[in-house]
């Protein structure tokens, strides 16, 4: 339990988050440091070998001007003056043997570097050397020369001084890193809290939708930050899958309900020739009747899964050359009859060819089902006209255009009447399936083309079809 928590906690992004940050912090801060503290080494470094090598220029002056005496003592004046445990010299041969020296009882552990002195004797200007005495707290930084003939001085001065600047610079640096990175931890794992959680709640959000309640939204803090705009972007993923599921449930009500009514009606039909006199033309008519009803099915099934194909493009549309204008010009024919039994005053209006290259079959499908909605829900004695037109400001797209005076459709209703089975409530006393329009739109789109829709409930309605020519 325990170590589920401990691991889940390990592979939570605030907790990489703040590991990647503390450790670019530590390793940054650490090369500052680090920085410093060789540019303090280097520079107290070159202080020691300046020292030395005056010191060596002023032994070297005084044993050429007053002699290897004068030398001796002024060399011991100092070394007391300045503490016999912070400097050294010896007075050595060429050899190495030295003949004079500083109290050493404080070096004893430095003897003389032979293969420095060959150096010197093979014609080296002067040698430096760092030494570690004892209990390696302390160094020594040491210079060999020759400041006369035969005469090879080493010098040795104490980085006790330095040592103990570069020891409390260390414990200064272990201190304020240990405070920096705990505080850097603190501020990473606040920082990534608090960047994250704008990502916590749609986690919350989406662990609290349910199949059933699609309603609830992630909160947006309007920063128009990113988090706000993958808050935006779920939630507008949340309203197409809220309108997709409604859209199923209302399609798969729809298709229950346009089965079972035809259904119904066989059963009810058979049960009725069963139970009635059993006579041979009742069951003719139950056969009649029954093949009339499973061919409406057969149809609407077609109808649907023609739809469905048109849509994912899984069968190629054909390509052919024809004139729109005279494709509409055979539907209206068709359809004259049909406005003179309604009384309906039924226009065209096709002033020229319209060519485009399309499937013939799909085409008239699709006029036949727009003037048949036209002339099903436009009331006797109102008025039905179409053209076909080259649209010239829009690159020669092929316009259609039915225009009808029947009932018109809510504004509620015209965002739905594309949807297959969706029938605006005042048509269901009419014929038909709810798949015209579907069918319409899908064979639109096939051609690269749309279709718009506007109407006035009680006044009328005008479809237009726009098609690239
Ligand atoms: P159907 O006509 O079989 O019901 P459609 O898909 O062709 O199905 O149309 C969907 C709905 O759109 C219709 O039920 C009707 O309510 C509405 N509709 C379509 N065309 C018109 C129109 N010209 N005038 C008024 N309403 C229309």
């Amino acid at each position: 339990m325990l170590f589920n928590r401990i691991s889940e906690f390990h592979s939570t992004l605030a907790f990489r988050l703040t590991l990647w940050y503390g450790a670019v912090f530590t390793v940054l801060t650490s090369a500052a440091f680090l920085f410093f503290y060789l540019m303090i080494t280097s520079s107290m470094n070159q202080r020691t070998d300046k020292d030395l090598l005056n010191q060596l220029g002023e032994f070297a002056a005084i044993y050429n001007l007053e002699g290897l005496e004068t030398l001796e003592r002024t060399a011991m004046m100092e070394s007391q003056a300045a503490g016999e445990e912070k400097v050294f010299f010896r007075l050595l041969y060429p050899s190495g043997l030295a003949f004079s020296s500083s109290n050493m009882s404080y070096w004893k552990d430095i003897g003389v570097d032979r293969k420095a002195v060959n150096r010197l004797v093979k014609g080296q200007d002067h040698v430096f050397e760092t030494v570690t005495v004892g209990d390696l707290k302390n160094s020594v930084r040491v210079i060999y020369a020759i400041i006369g003939k035969g005469i090879v001085v080493q010098l040795g001065r104490s980085m006790e001084n330095d040592i103990r600047i570069l020891g409390t610079f260390q414990k200064l640096f272990f201190t304020t890193m240990t405070i920096l990175i705990i505080t850097a931890a603190v501020v990473g794992w606040f920082m990534a809290k608090r960047a994250l959680s704008g990502v916590e709640a749609v986690t919350m959000t989406a662990r609290q939708i349910s199949e059933t309640d699609l309603g609830k939204r992630v909160p947006v803090k309007s920063n128009n930050d990113e988090i706000d705009q993958l808050a935006v972007t779920f939630n507008q993923m949340l309203d197409r899958i809220e309108k997709l599921i409604s859209g199923i449930r209302e399609m798969s009500d729809n298709i229950a309900h346009d089965l079972k009514s035809p259904v119904t009606r066989i059963r009810g039909h058979a049960e009725v020739t069963i139970t009635g006199k059993n006579r041979m033309e009742d069951y003719e008519a139950m056969a009649m009747g029954t093949i009339e009803e499973c061919d409406m099915l057969i149809d609407m099934i077609n109808t649907m899964l023609f739809i469905s194909k048109t849509e994912a493009g899984a069968d190629a549309i054909a390509h052919d050359v024809l004139d729109m204008a005279q494709l509409v010009q055979k539907a209206c024919e068709l359809f004259q009859p049909l406005a003179e039994d309604k009384n309906i005053s039924f226009q065209w209006d096709l002033p020229e060819p319209c060519m485009i290259k399309g499937d013939q079959h799909l085409l008239q499908r699709m006029t036949a089902n727009l003037l048949d909605n036209a002339f099903k829900y436009t009331p006797v004695s109102g008025k039905v006209d179409i053209s076909v037109s080259n649209d010239k400001k829009n690159k020669g797209d092929i316009k259609i255009r039915i225009e009808d005076t029947g009932t018109g459709i809510s504004p509620e209703d015209l965002d739905l009447i594309f949807n297959r089975f969706y029938r605006c409530d005042q048509s269901r006393s009419q014929s038909g399936a709810g798949l015209g329009l579907s069918l319409a739109r899908a064979v639109a789109t096939a051609h690269g083309g749309d279709i718009k829709v506007r109407s006035m409930p009680g006044a009328g309605s005008v479809f237009t079809v726009s098609i690239p020519a």
